[in-house]
């Protein structure tokens, strides 16, 4: 009953703070699974280069947590920090650059130095050279040393860190991002949705960042992308001649906008954790 309230309350807010075209959100989920699990984060703080102190304070840590875990709540999944550590050493991690190692070698490197085992690790850092809002390890919940992600505070239009947080926490369980870079392109009308995007048939087609050619221009294309205030206007058509609406209040959607998962990711998220070693931890 409680975690039914909790959820009311939590989407009245969610749909009251923006006026998202919502499909398929987190209200309706009468029938998810409960996991009943609350995760024991460790989490690491860079500390800035001038004064070496950790760019946020413990307070800053435990209220983001506390307000990412309500995108968790309707399948009974919350995280708190059980550890806080200052990586007081090497005041580099602040802002990771992209030389004279690249990028991906630093953040490697880093997780190998500091994270633990058989844990959800996060760092909290201030920008990644050329990787914008973070990074979140896909199904690094199935493993026993890769359950790791990276949050920037600078670097994503996210509107708070909390969403962000959510975002790569849904890598984490593998979900992929809606507008997914590493597959074709879904179709608005969904037919491909198994096979397309991010193989999760409940959330709309997402041309995001997408080259989308022209039928009349040969050789001319438009970006996927947005208007202001979450409204979504884009004159890219797909290959059937429809008009992409994406769902911009998607967690796993690059949209500033997020509000929540769908019911589909729900169970995604159950079945991957399901699946994995940590469930045995
Ligand atoms: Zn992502």
């Amino acid at each position: 009953m409680k975690q039914f309230i909790q959820l009311i309350v939590f989407s009245l807010l969610c749909f009251s703070a923006l006026q998202v075209h919502a499909q398929d959100l987190h209200r309706k989920n009468g029938d998810l699974p409960c996991l009943n699990k609350n995760f024991n984060l460790v989490v690491h703080i860079a500390v800035d280069s001038l004064n070496r102190d950790p760019i946020v304070a413990e307070a800053f840590v435990n209220k983001m947590l506390i307000e990412t875990s309500e995108y968790f709540s309707p399948i009974c999944v919350s995280f708190t920090a059980c550890e806080i550590q200052i990586i007081e050493n090497n005041y580099s991690y602040a802002n990771l650059q992209d030389s004279p190692i690249s990028v991906e070698e630093r953040v490697e490197k880093m997780e190998v130095l500091f994270s633990k085992e058989r844990r959800i690790n996060l760092f909290i850092v201030d920008s990644i050279q050329n990787v914008d809002c973070g990074i979140g390890q896909f199904e690094g919940i199935t493993t026993r040393d890769d359950a790791n992600m990276v949050i920037e505070l600078f670097n994503c239009p996210d509107l708070k860190d909390s969403q962000n947080l959510a975002h790569q926490i849904g890598h984490l369980f593998g979900l992929y991002d809606t507008f997914n870079d590493n597959a074709d392109l879904e179709l608005v009308d969904g037919s491909n949705c198994q096979t397309a995007g991010d193989f999760i048939c409940d959330t709309p087609a997402d041309p995001y960042g997408k080259m989308i050619p022209v039928p009349s221009e040969p050789g001319v294309f438009l970006v996927g992308n947005y208007e202001s205030n979450c409204e979504f206007i884009f004159n890219g058509q797909d290959e059937n001649g429809e008009y992409w609406q994406p769902d911009m209040g998607n967690i796993m959607s690059a949209y500033p906008c997020k509000c929540g998962f769908t019911r589909q990711q729900y169970f995604k998220m159950v079945e991957v954790y399901n699946n994995s070693e940590f469930k045995n931890y």
